[in-house]
Parts: C-alpha cells; structure tokens; sequence
C-alpha cells in the first residue's frame, strides 16, 4: 500500500516527532485531510512563525523570540546564580514555584549511557559563564543519564574553579521522573533546600 507522495511526505514528517509512529502519523495526516484547511493552515502558519520568530538566547540558551530572553535581561534577577536543565521545558516547571530568582542555563538535553552526546550539549557554553558564577546549581532530572551529566559538570566546573559553590536539588523527586512532571510544592522545597 503507498499513499501519494503528499500525504506519505507529511506522514514521514510527523513520524519523526517524539512518540509518533507512523500509525499516529497517519492518524494526523487525515485527521488534517478531513478537518478542511483550517486546522492545516494554523498549524502551517504556526511553524512558520517558529521557524522565523525563535531563536536561542545566546547566553542561556532557552528558544525565545529575543536574545538575550526575557530572563537573562531582567536586571532583578540574580545572574551569579545558573540553574543547570536539561530542556528549555524545565525552566517553566522551576518558575512556577515561584522559588527562584537567578538565571537558568539550558544544557540541551543529557550525557546519554553510549554518549557520543556531550559534543550538542551546551557543556562548555555552561563552563564559561560558570567563570564569573557565584554559584551553580545542577537540576538535571533523576534519573541515571541526568546523574551521569550532574556528576561530568560538577567535576568539569570544579576542575575549572574549586571554590565554586555547587549545589543540587534536595531529594524530594522521585526517582527517573522528570522535573516538569514534579509538583510545584514538590520542587519548590527541593529547591529551597538545595545543599
Ligand atoms: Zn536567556
């Protein structure tokens, strides 16, 4: 069975999308196909603006629509305290507790177990700015890859400065959950209590 070229472009293209087979993508194609050209058209309008709006804020590298972003530019905010995440998701989940007011640096994801991984990792952007930090604090999720990356950084960051405050999250998390998924009470206090 082969659809037309159209429609199996678009199905290739959805498949590529975390946790879409290409079932799911299928689904999304005709779904499309059926709903008419609104639904195709906002989305169609919404990439673009993506493609033409975003970028990396090149100091924490969080996507924003300005760099520096919104965060690093606000002149209220603690920039010698660096909150280490893994995705740009994670900064939202850490603002709504409302428990936090220093500067956050985007790693781009973890060391993976086969790693082959560190050279997309922002580790040595997180180094430089690490050079005039007060403290560093690494809130990578809790599981083994955000250990694994928790454990490269401090031993890189503390090679580079051994007076460098470095600290984690306080337990608290569960264990391989990840911090967007964590309670606002949950994270807030792990944060708070950080050591
Ligand atoms: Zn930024």
């Amino acid at each position: 069975m082969s659809y037309s070229n159209s429609i199996q472009n678009l199905v290739n293209a959805f498949s590529k999308l975390p946790s879409v087979g290409e079932r799911t993508a299928e689904r999304y194609v005709f779904y499309l196909l059926k709903s008419g050209k609104k639904d195709a058209g906002e989305i169609a309008l919404a990439l673009k603006e993506l493609l033409e709006k975003v970028k990396s804020c090149e100091t924490c590298w969080d996507f924003a629509d300005s760099s520096p972003c919104e965060i690093c530019k606000d002149k209220s905010r603690d920039n010698k305290t660096i909150c280490v995440i893994a995705e740009p998701q994670d900064i939202e989940a850490i603002e709504k507790t409302g428990e936090y007011n220093g500067t956050y640096h985007v790693l781009r994801g973890v060391i993976k177990s086969d790693d082959g991984e560190l050279k997309n990792l922002k580790a040595k952007e997180l180094l430089k700015r690490a050079e005039d930090a007060k403290e560093i604090i690494l809130a990578l999720n809790a599981d083994l890859n955000g250990e694994n990356t928790n454990m490269y950084l401090e031993a890189k960051l503390k090679e580079q400065n051994p007076n460098l405050k470095i600290t984690r999250l306080a337990r608290g998390l569960p264990m391989g959950s990840d911090l967007q998924y964590a309670d606002e009470i949950t994270l807030g206090s792990a944060l708070k209590n950080r050591n």
